[in-house]
């Protein structure tokens, strides 16, 4: 993966730029307090750093806690082949950026730590978003809500969209009566 190097340095402490707010996607958002520029490093996602063992369990628990109609927000971020980052514990104001499908920022990698960079540019006031690049497994346990124009309707990685898209028009024909 690529590094992407900041147009404003050195960066501003993040919460000069952004903040917490209640979001129209999901629970807490957060927004940008003033104009970013696209290019623009904002924040890193930290957490607390756990196994994939540990990771998977967190998640089962999770989909299990779907599953019986409870909440499903996840702050588990991965962060490489042997751990992912859980901004629930040690995280900052980076793990309530909710996901959509058109979204204004991306994560990225740089040097075994994950930053949220601005994609394009950011109007203050403007909700911040990137794509949580889920896997196509357990689709149906994460809806999205983004309001995006091409919202897939599910949290799915962008590159893996055209499976979802499958399944469902799959679906479709065998719910159509004959
Ligand atoms: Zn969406």
């Amino acid at each position: 993966m690529t590094a992407s190097r900041s147009s404003l340095e050195p960066p501003l402490p993040p919460s000069w730029v952004i903040r917490r707010g209640r979001s129209r996607i999901h629970g807490s958002g957060v927004y940008a307090r003033v104009a970013i520029p696209a290019g623009y490093v904002i924040i890193e996602y930290r957490g607390e750093r756990i196994t994939k063992a540990e990771s998977r369990r967190r998640e089962i628990a999770r989909l299990e806690r779907v599953r019986r109609g409870g909440d499903g927000t996840t702050y588990i971020f991965r962060l490489n082949a042997r751990h992912d980052l859980d901004g629930r514990r040690g995280g900052n104001l980076s793990r309530y950026i909710n996901h959509s499908c058109d979204p204004n920022c991306r994560a990225d990698k740089i040097r075994g730590h994950i930053f949220i960079i601005a994609e394009r540019d950011i109007a203050r006031g403007e909700e911040l978003s990137f794509d949580y690049g889920y896997g196509f497994r357990h689709w149906e346990l994460n809806p999205c809500r983004c309001g995006a124009a091409a919202c897939a309707g599910f949290i799915v990685a962008a590159d893996q969209r055209w499976r979802l898209l499958q399944a469902r028009a799959k679906a479709a024909r065998s719910a159509r009566p004959r």
